[in-house]
This record gives C-alpha cells, sequence and structure tokens, in this order.
C-alpha cells in the first residue's frame, strides 16, 4: 500500500463469549478471536477467553460492574470501537453469553451502522441455555408447555420502570430471569400475586458452566428465602417452572452412570 491509498476499512465483531466456561464460545467466535487487532472485553465471563487473543492485540476491559450498573459509559465504548475501526484495525467486542440478549450488542450495532463501520453478530450461548443445560434442566420439554420466557429483573417489579406483564408471565410454561437477584423475593411474590402456583419449581442457578457452579433448588414459595439462606451471589438466574422438575430424574440418571466428561 503507498501513502496515497486510503487506510482499508476496519470492521468489528461482536461476539458471544458463552454463559461462563471458556470452551462454550463458538468456533466460529473463537477463529474471531484469535484473529483480532483490538479485542475489546467484559467483566464476566470473558476473562479466561482473553489468553486466546494473538500476542500483541491490544486488550481492553470494559467491564460492567454486576452488569448493571456501568463501570465504563456505553460512550466509551462505542467511540473507543469506532476509532479503532476507523484506523483499519480488525476489532472484537465480546460480550457475556449472548451479545444481543440482555447485552447491549443492539445498540452496538446501530451506533457502529451509524458510522458506517462493517459490523457482524456471533451469537453465543446464552445464560439460560447454558445455565439450564449445567443444571440438568430440559428448558422446554414436550410435557412441560410450549413456551418459555426470557426476562430481564434488573427493575424494582414494584417500580415505574419495570414494564413486565406478571400476568402474562404467570401463564407462561417456564421463565428465566436474568440480573434478578436483588429483586428475588419480589419477582417470586409477584408471579404467585398473578396466579402462578406457589408449589411451581423452581432453582436458582449461580456461576453457571463453571467449576464453582451452585443450584438452589426450590419453589415459587420458597425460592428467595432459599436463595438468601445460601448467600447466592451474582451473577445467577431464577428458573421458574415446570421444566425445573425434570432435573431430578436426569440428575439420578446421571448420577447412576460413569462421571462426564
Ligand atoms: N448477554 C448475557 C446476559 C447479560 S445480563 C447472556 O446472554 O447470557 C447479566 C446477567 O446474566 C447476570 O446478572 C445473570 O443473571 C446472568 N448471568 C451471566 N453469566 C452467568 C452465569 N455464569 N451464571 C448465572 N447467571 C449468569
Amino acid at each position: 500500500m503507498d501513502a496515497s491509498s486510503p487506510r482499508p476499512a476496519g470492521r468489528v465483531y461482536l461476539i458471544g463469549a458463552g454463559p461462563g466456561a471458556a470452551d462454550l464460545i463458538t468456533v466460529r467466535g473463537l477463529r474471531l478471536l484469535r484473529a483480532a487487532d483490538v479485542v475489546c472485553h467484559d467483566a464476566l465471563g470473558c476473562a479466561d477467553l482473553l489468553a486466546e487473543a494473538r500476542p500483541g492485540a491490544e486488550l481492553v476491559h470494559v467491564g460492567k460492574r454486576g452488569y448493571c450498573v456501568g463501570s465504563t459509559r456505553q460512550e466509551t465504548i462505542h467511540d473507543l470501537m469506532v476509532d479503532r475501526a476507523r484506523r483499519g484495525l480488525t476489532v472484537v467486542r465480546l460480550k457475556g453469553g449472548d451479545p444481543c440478549v440482555f447485552g447491549r450488542g443492539g445498540e452496538e450495532a446501530e451506533h457502529l451502522a451509524a458510522h458506517g463501520i462493517p459490523c457482524e453478530i456471533v451469537p453465543g450461548v446464552t445464560t439460560a441455555v447454558g445455565a439450564c443445560a449445567a443444571a440438568h434442566i430440559p428448558l422446554t420439554h414436550r410435557s412441560s408447555g410450549q413456551a418459555v420466557a426470557l426476562v430481564t429483573g434488573h427493575h424494582d417489579p414494584d417500580g415505574p420502570e419495570c414494564t413486565l406483564d406478571w400476568a402474562a408471565l404467570a401463564a407462561m410454561s417456564n421463565v428465566v430471569v436474568y440480573m434478578g437477584l436483588r429483586h428475588l423475593p419480589r419477582i417470586a411474590a409477584r408471579l404467585g400475586d398473578s396466579g402462578l402456583s406457589p408449589d411451581t419449581p423452581a432453582a436458582v442457578i449461580e456461576n453457571a458452566t463453571l467449576p464453582h457452579q451452585r443450584v438452589i433448588d426450590g419453589t415459587l414459595a420458597d425460592i428467595a428465602l432459599l436463595a438468601a439462606a445460601a448467600e447466592v451471589q451474582s451473577p445467577a438466574v431464577l428458573v421458574v417452572g415446570d421444566c425445573v422438575r425434570h432435573r431430578h430424574t436426569l440428575l439420578a440418571a446421571v448420577s447412576a452412570s460413569e462421571p462426564l466428561a
């Protein structure tokens, strides 16, 4: 390239790192991560994958505390991606789970599009899917309903920012609540007040897919108390619905067989 030729356009890949275990990233995500000039990554779900970046790649931590309150402003992340791509670099934006499930991947893709930066979204195993698999919960099962809802429990269920339709959720077969730890007692109460039986099986899965994963089993009536007694910390998801009932059957089958890989 001579001095007068324009710099090649860089591009950004918004890649899902998966729910926690490093080897749950997709093959495509890993291939792109290994080739990146710049890796702009979240705090959770990404740490072990950074060893896969090529030597000399710029690693920028733009993690969010508790995934909720930004420790890096979203605008800073936007500016960084645009700046590096305009310098002709290949940027990987590595995000926990799937980039577009409660991950602001949509906003980031829109910002890049508005600035004329080519962007590709590479899906990841979202926490609901990864956590249920790791806890032996079949997220959908022919015998337990025909739907599953993925919900954010970030907002106070009684506050003005929460727009969830609790009656509709109570009528769903299976509900997975992300970011719901802080409001767990109110979330369970709202589902119960809206018609979901107190006996409905429920589980809280902490640090899903990681060696220190914990699963708290209960019912809608007692899951908040059990999670508090176990001092469950973030990251954790709440799973409510008949799908949780199958866990014990599957666990019994697993423990009766040879240990899995
Ligand atoms: N984009 C991510 C979700 C980000 S929101 C995805 O697709 O999974 C962050 C929330 O995800 C956390 O508050 C928690 O509810 C959930 N989470 C992320 N990693 C988790 C893990 N390893 N175990 C349990 N929950 C997790």
